[in-house]
């Protein structure tokens, strides 16, 4: 089987989305980053916007029933259906019982990626990246954010998806032949 349905995680310059954006070319699959749908509606200054900006903006939670309205729009778009990888989303553990909810058993992801780094390596790249909401109060905070509240997801998703973790410290290229490998290990 190979793996076509699948879910990234990984703290807050973890490299989740430049891996993610990577490997949904390579496998053709749809690209859902639910960060990048955020900040692209604050950006263009809808409705969407200005409702998440401050919350964004402080490095918080966008609440759960946004967030899963959002994302079964976008996963009922056709380009998802011949694979997906959500990339931010689920969040919280609320988000999960959604997302799986609404795929079903016919469309059931087929797993977990997972991204790990210390702490103290995601700090000093957060800093290096400087986006606007980047800066060393905000990012300690989303890293407290993800341990309380998307560290959990991990354990609700563990008995029920294969979860496969990935070392996320080295290059970019070291990290994605990791991510293949242990994708074609799941594949065969
Ligand atoms: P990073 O990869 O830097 O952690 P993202 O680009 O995934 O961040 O998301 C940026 C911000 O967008 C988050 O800090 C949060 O405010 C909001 N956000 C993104 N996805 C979700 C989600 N699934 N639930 C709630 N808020 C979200």
């Amino acid at each position: 089987m190979t793996m076509r349905r699948l879910l990234i995680f990984g703290p807050p310059g973890s490299g989740k989305g430049t891996q993610a954006a990577l490997l949904a070319e390579r496998r053709r699959l749809a690209h859902i980053s639910t960060g990048d749908m955020l900040r692209a509606a604050m950006a263009a200054g809808s409705e969407l916007g200005h409702q998440v900006r401050a919350l964004v903006e402080a490095g918080d939670l966008v609440s759960d029933e946004l967030m899963l309205a959002l994302v079964e729009r976008r996963l009922e778009e056709d380009d998802t259906r011949e694979g997906f990888l959500l990339d931010g989303f689920p969040r919280t553990v609320k988000q999960a019982e959604g997302l799986l909810e609404t795929l079903g058993a016919d469309r059931a992801p087929d797993g977990v990626l997972l991204l790990s780094v210390p702490d103290e390596e995601l700090v000093r790249r957060a800093l290096a990246r400087g986006r606007a909401d980047d800066n060393e109060s905000t990012i300690r905070h989303r890293l407290g954010v993800y341990r309380r509240q998307t560290a959990p997801v991990l354990g609700f998703l563990k008995g029920r998806l294969p979860i496969l973790e990935i070392e996320g410290v080295g290059t970019l290229e070291e990290i994605t032949e990791r991510i293949e490998r242990e994708l074609d290990a799941a594949d065969s």
